[in-house]
């Protein structure tokens, strides 16, 4: 009998900028997830996929840990990323070499006890004192009773296989869940929309309020290329010119660069066209169905 394989959900958790979308991408592979400065742009939970040898890692990035809010608003929160935690195998509380905040000390209770917790000390690169780096780790493990601690920068990918071991050490053995060369259990098409839509909140999130949706109208492939349309649905009139940026230079780097990541997914030329529908009273619901492909 051949050894067994293990097989395995990993939440990755921290306080927002750390690097969890980061350091999740650079585990997979494959840009898939959404990087970005704004803390809420991660709207759906995101599953990415690693099959490392006889490991498989089915990854959740769980959204929304918020300390913003008070009261009922806080528990409420606090309480979906708990259960999320309690569903996994493997927990990685991803901080911030050489910093530490409110936030993640607020994050601390929520860790669950009945998990094995890793601790990703990320960012190392950037940490200029590197004797530093035993003084933090001690005050941190000191709170809680980590499983293991691994120095990392998800974006130099310093010392990712290790982390990566400690993961699969704690993974339970049993059958791969998905196909050896599945990325996400999510379609291309929605992380292709996915993918437009962090441009715009990159380019204009603060002025675009969130009744705007990226909604993929056509989608034609072969082995030479894609040819994609996708529609940027706004809910006002009032909210064209802000999307389109003077002389329509904000669409033009919207669609410049997502074509660049949707050239990386796919792994050929696409031609993209991006434009603007305005749709009044287009709703939440109507919209996350046609994305998922329900008309
Ligand atoms: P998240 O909010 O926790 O998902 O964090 P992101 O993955 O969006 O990263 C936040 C910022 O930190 C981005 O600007 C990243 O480029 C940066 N970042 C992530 N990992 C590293 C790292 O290892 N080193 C450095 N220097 N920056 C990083
Ligand atoms: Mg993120």
């Amino acid at each position: 009998m051949s050894a067994p394989g293990r097989c395995g959900f990993v939440a990755i958790v921290g306080r927002p900028n750390v690097g969890k979308s980061t350091l999740a991408n650079a585990m997979i592979g494959t840009k898939i997830s959404i990087v970005s400065r704004k803390a809420q742009t991660t709207r759906h939970r995101i599953h990415g996929v690693l099959t490392r040898g006889a490991d498989q890692f089915v990854f959740v990035d769980t959204p929304g840990f918020q300390t913003r809010h008070g009261g009922a608003m806080n528990r409420m929160m606090n309480r979906v990323v708990t259960q999320a935690l309690a569903e996994v195998d493997v927990v990685v509380h991803v901080v911030e070499a050489g910093k530490w905040s409110s936030g993640d000390a607020q994050l601390l209770p929520l860790l669950p006890t009945s998990r094995p917790v890793i601790l990703a000390v990320n960012k190392v690169d950037a940490l200029r004192d590197k004797n530093a780096m035993f003084a933090y780790v001690s005050r941190i493990t000191a709170q809680f009773p980590y499983a293991a601690v691994v120095p990392v920068s998800a974006l130099r990918d310093v010392q990712l296989g290790i982390l990566l071991d400690e993961i699969a050490a704690r993974l339970p053995e049993g059958e791969h869940l998905f196909e050896a060369d599945t990325l996400t259990d999510r379609p291309v098409r929605f992380i292709a929309a996915e993918l437009i839509r962090e441009k715009i909140f990159r380019l204009v999130g603060d002025e675009l309020p969130y009744g705007c949706t990226v909604v993929i109208e056509q989608w034609e492939e072969n082995e030479e290329g894609a040819r994609i349309a996708a529609c940027v649905v706004i809910e006002r009139q009032s909210h064209r010119p802000i999307l389109l940026g003077a002389g329509g230079l904000h669409m033009k780097r919207i669609a410049t660069e997502a074509r660049q990541d949707i050239v990386e997914l796919l792994g050929k030329p696409v031609f993209l066209d991006v434009y603007i529908k305005v749709r009044k009273g287009w709703s939440d619901r109507e919209a996350a169905l046609r994305e998922l492909g329900y008309e």
